[in-house]
């Protein structure tokens, strides 16, 4: 049995479809259904015993502290965050309160439980905390790529926060003893991504005939991984990580924003050609940067490959077409996710666009 919290946004329900499709362990997954949280990306588990849903925050220790007790989980993966640089630009309170303090009462509520386990049960446990490269801050154009001892320099509030919640962690291992992992991973993409995020917001505005809005230059470098290739690192380090360590996971596939959305374009004029004949390219627009834009991030992944022996198995250029291929074919999910709060927050936000 595992405790997966956040496992109705993005990474946590991949995450948590893969975990039941390839082991036969059950899991709790704890959610506080936010706006990213979305009980539809676990649909196809409806009427799977091995899939306990429970609504509820990470920071509430009395209901966390119910759960450990009454589950009893061998693991506690922690996916749940507030995870989106633009809003914490917009409104770095929530990011505070989620992966701060909530990390840290969940931490509490982890602690006491993991303390009070039979010695065998005790030595077994983990807690694997997930977090991004984000937190290492910005490098420029020649210089290596992060590894795991790079100092942090976290340059916007999200960052900032997930910094603080990967320290708290790691305090508690070396205070109290917890048995700890950490992953630091690059930008993912994949199935079931908010649309608000580069790669979805590109396809989803394409097709939907409206602008595809590029910050500045569109020169901002980032590494991707495909989001199942995250997941399977993740059941890697829970499955081999040494106490303690941190892991970095990426993908090895480092481009400019740019590039990200003319590859987008290309793949939906073969798949989906526009009605006029013309490029998708023909709808991007350049935007006002974001403050404090981070130039290039770069994951060096040796450490899982050389250690644990993690590797990702796709390449940039299968992801991606596998991820414009299920967009297409998932049209309906689009829509449902754009209703509601995501309407009125991009209404607000994005009004510019
Ligand atoms: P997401 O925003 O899609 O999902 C976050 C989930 O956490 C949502 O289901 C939300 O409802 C839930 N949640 C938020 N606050 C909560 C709370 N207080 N209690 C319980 N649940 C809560 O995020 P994601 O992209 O799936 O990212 C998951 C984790 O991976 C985050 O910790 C993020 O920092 C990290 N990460 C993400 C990426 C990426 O590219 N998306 C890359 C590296 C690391």
């Amino acid at each position: 049995m595992i405790l997966v919290t956040g496992g109705a946004g993005f990474i946590g329900s991949n995450f948590v479809l893969d975990w039941l499709a390839q082991s036969d362990e059950t899991v709790i997954n704890l959610d506080a259904l936010t706006y990213a949280g979305n009980r539809e990306n676990l649909n196809s588990l409806d009427g799977n015993s091995r899939h306990v849903f429970v609504e509820g925050n990470i920071g509430d220790s009395k209901l966390v502290t119910k759960l450990l007790e009454q589950y009893q989980p061998r693991a506690v993966i922690n996916f749940a965050a507030e995870s989106h640089v633009d809003r914490s630009i917009h409104g770095p309170e929530d990011f505070i309160q989620t992966n701060i303090v909530g990390t840290f009462h969940l931490l509490e509520s982890v602690r006491a439980y993991w303390s009070a386990l039979p010695v065998d049960a005790k030595q077994d446990f983990r807690f694997l905390h997930v977090s991004t490269d984000e937190v290492y801050g910005s490098l420029s154009k020649d210089a290596p790529a992060f590894t795991e001892t790079n100092r942090y320099e976290p340059n916007s509030p999200y960052s900032a926060s997930k910094a603080a919640s990967d320290h708290l962690v790691r305090s508690y291992h070396h205070t109290y003893g917890l048995p700890v992992l950490t992953t630091n991973c690059s930008n993912n993409y994949g199935p079931f991504h908010f649309p608000e995020k580069l790669i979805p917001l590109m396809i989803v505005n394409a097709l939907a005939g409206k602008s595809l809005p590029v910050y500045g230059d569109g020169q901002q470098i980032r590494d991707w991984l495909y989001v199942k290739d995250h997941c399977s690192a993740i059941r890697r380090v829970l499955e081999a990580g040494k106490l303690g360590e941190v892991y970095n996971v990426g993908g090895w596939n480092e481009k400019p924003n740019i590039d990200i959305v003319h590859t987008v374009c290309a793949l939906l004029d073969e798949a989906r050609p526009r009605a006029d004949g013309k490029s998708y390219r023909e709808q991007i627009i350049t935007v006002t940067d974001r403050p404090g834009h981070d130039r290039r991030y770069a994951i060096d992944a040796s450490k899982i490959e050389r250690e644990l022996g993690w590797k990702p198995a796709e390449t940039f250029d299968t992801g991606i077409r596998k991820t414009v291929n299920w967009y297409l074919e998932n049209q309906q999910w689009v829509a449902n996710v754009q209703s509601g709060s995501y309407r009125d927050w991009v209404a607000k936000n994005y009004s510019e666009r």
